[in-house]
């Protein structure tokens, strides 16, 4: 008989990690559902890398407990992470092996017979897209081939957990949403995935729910849609060319009920946009944006607009 799910994945209370005299991870709950895509958001430095390795059992927290497919992490980390799939943030696949050969080295790791992996190997390298690629050595793929590649070995073992540390970074956009729709079938087929990005339309379109983090703490939390409508006025419009400050300083402020500036562009968020739009039709000066409020809004708002490196 098949042994009841547990309802989650991953349990993490109180997590702290200090490097030096700055604390990385400052106290982060986390929870994941069995079968929900989880995202973790936040700019460079944030802390999600440090967060996920810390749930990896790969360093020891300060201060915390955490539990992965109920076991005990760092204690059982071994065990937990035989369930475990780990689609890291830069591709480290053996230069000097095929497609097919990674992914056999990568399956004895967990303990695998070479006869069970290599019976596996025809579909994973099928939902890679690389049915024909098996023989192929890494250096003549590309980026989204090895990718692709890259998510196909983190499924060797079959995992219920899924991690994935930026896994759309430094892909074009249509290798992006080819690997989009890869983590839709995953999670078609009841994986869990635990996502961290820095793209926010990745995160809003697989993530049922997120944490943004920053500074090694959560400071918002839900789906994306309740993070919209809880932080951020429903509609944006993005007014920029030569007249827009004139603009701005003549009625865009007041029809505003929150305005930011980037660059040369004036964020005005608002609950109702015609005025606003029917102002701006008239002017030759200033273009303008009108849509939706997002979660890169969201994200902006709690984070800040200044550059981190
Ligand atoms: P993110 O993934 O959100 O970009 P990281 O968790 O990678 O953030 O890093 C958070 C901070 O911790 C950064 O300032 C980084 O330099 C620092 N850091 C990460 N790992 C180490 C380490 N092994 N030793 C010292 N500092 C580290």
């Amino acid at each position: 008989m098949d042994e009841p799910r547990p309802s989650f994945h991953l349990r993490a209370t109180g997590l702290r990690k200090r490097y030096g005299e700055r604390e990385v991870v400052a106290g982060v709950d986390l929870e994941l559902k069995a079968g929900e895509c989880f995202g973790l958001l936040g700019p460079n430095g944030a802390g999600k890398t440090t967060t996920l390795r810390l749930c990896l059992g790969l360093i020891e927290p300060d201060a915390g407990t955490i539990e992965v497919l109920s076991y005990r992490v760092p204690g059982q980390a071994r065990e937990a992470r035989h369930r475990i799939g780990v689609v890291p943030q830069a591709d480290n696949l053996d230069p000097d092996f095929t497609a097919a050969e990674n992914l056999l080295v990568y399956g004895r790791y967990f303990g695998m017979t070479d006869a069970a992996i290599r019976a596996r190997t025809p579909a994973l390298l099928e939902f890679a897209g690389l049915g024909a690629r098996a023989d192929s050595r890494i250096q003549t793929l590309s980026g989204g081939m090895k990718r692709r590649l890259t998510l196909a070995r983190a499924l060797v073992n079959d995992p219920d957990l899924i991690f994935m540390d930026e896994p759309t970074t430094g892909l074009d956009p249509q290798a992006r949403h080819v690997i989009w729709e890869r983590l839709r079938q995953l999670l078609g087929q009841g994986k869990t995935i635990f996502l961290t990005t820095h793209f926010m339309d990745e995160a809003e379109r697989l993530a049922q729910r997120l944490a943004i983090m920053d500074n090694g703490r959560i400071i918002a939390g839900g789906a994306p849609r309740e993070l919209i409508e809880r932080h951020i006025e429903p509609q944006v419009v993005e007014a920029f060319g030569d007249g827009a400050e004139g603009w701005f300083a003549e009625s865009g402020a007041a029809l505003s009920q929150r305005c930011e500036k980037a660059g040369e562009t004036i964020f005005c968020y608002t609950r109702d946009a015609d005025p606003m739009v029917r102002e701006l039709e008239r002017r030759r000066d200033v273009r303008y944006l009108h849509r939706h409020a997002n979660l890169e809004d969201v994200f902006l708002k709690l984070t800040g607009r200044e550059l981190r490196d």
